[in-house]
């Protein structure tokens, strides 16, 4: 299998490396293409990344850099609250916010202490009416971004492996999940099965979630691998167990970046 990654972060957003370095031990490690994919800015706090020009600006310049040996591709990570000024090759979509109901938008995904406070606060303790509000966002988020790669799909489970939070095999929790993937399967085909909780330590497995993964080869949907890499040594961090999943799902194919002019083609897992 010929490795790739599309959702990769630097220092122009909250990754902790170059451009450059990241592509240099992409190549190093044998990938045949590499996928930036930075925060874009967003209508909400200073997280996403300023300076859209400049990241596009080093990204082409390092890709000149391995035309012929790896090809490097220019995406964007883009937010339900996010926007872009300038165009890229793909865009990957994302939700890491909620509104509580105590009219505080929090952060999914940053902490699992931030992730307490959204249940508790933010949503009284009911794990499930922060399900709707995660998977409708979801949806929105892919109606209006349209984009290329639906990333983390079932984030809210980030800090739940065990059931630690709430129970993923309820069944009501399981019809906002994959209802909600219909919804979006509408507009994009391509899902990306996330290792970034891995690398982290956070989690043993990927997400999405085996049963979303079934709907979705259902569906018609097409799969690709993301290692949400902030740290250059993690570039294909947990890429075993990723493809692992896809199997059991039943894919017979991954789609990962392309090595020639083609922006995502097909491999046989
Ligand atoms: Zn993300
Ligand atoms: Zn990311």
């Amino acid at each position: 299998m010929h490795l790739s990654n599309l959702h990769t972060h630097s220092v122009f957003c909250d990754g902790k490396e170059t451009i450059e370095h990241m592509a240099q031990r992409a190549y190093e490690m044998g990938l045949v293409s590499l996928g930036f994919s930075g925060h874009g800015p967003q209508t909400i706090n200073l997280f996403g990344m300023r300076g859209e020009t400049k990241y596009a600006a080093e990204v082409r310049r390092v890709a000149k850099l391995y035309e012929g040996r790896m090809k490097i591709w220019l995406g964007i990570e883009q937010d339900y609250f996010g926007y872009r000024t300038i165009p890229y090759d793909y865009r990957l979509g994302t939700v890491h916010y909620l509104d509580g109901r105590d009219g505080v938008v929090h952060s999914v995904d940053h902490s699992e202490e931030s992730f307490e406070r959204l249940l508790r606060e933010g949503f009284s303790g009911d794990a499930l009416a922060m399900a709707k509000n995660y998977y409708t966002r979801e949806v929105e988020m892919c109606k209006r971004i349209r984009p290329d790669v639906i990333a983390h799909y079932d984030l809210i489970c980030k800090f739940n492996e065990g059931g630690r939070f709430f129970d993923e095999d309820d069944p009501a929790y399981q019809a906002l999940a994959l209802e909600a993937l219909e919804a979006c399967c509408d507009g994009t085909r391509l899902l990306e099965v996330n290792t970034g909780a891995i690398a982290r330590g956070r989690r043993t497995r990927p997400y999405p979630a085996l049963r979303q993964l079934k709907r979705w080869r259902e569906l018609g949907g097409r799969v690709t691998f993301g290692s949400d890499c902030h740290d250059a040594e993690k570039l294909i961090c947990g890429l075993d167990a990723a493809l692992e999943v896809m199997r059991a799902a039943g894919f017979r194919s991954i789609w990962r970046l392309g090595e020639g002019d083609e922006l995502f083609v097909e491999e046989a897992l």
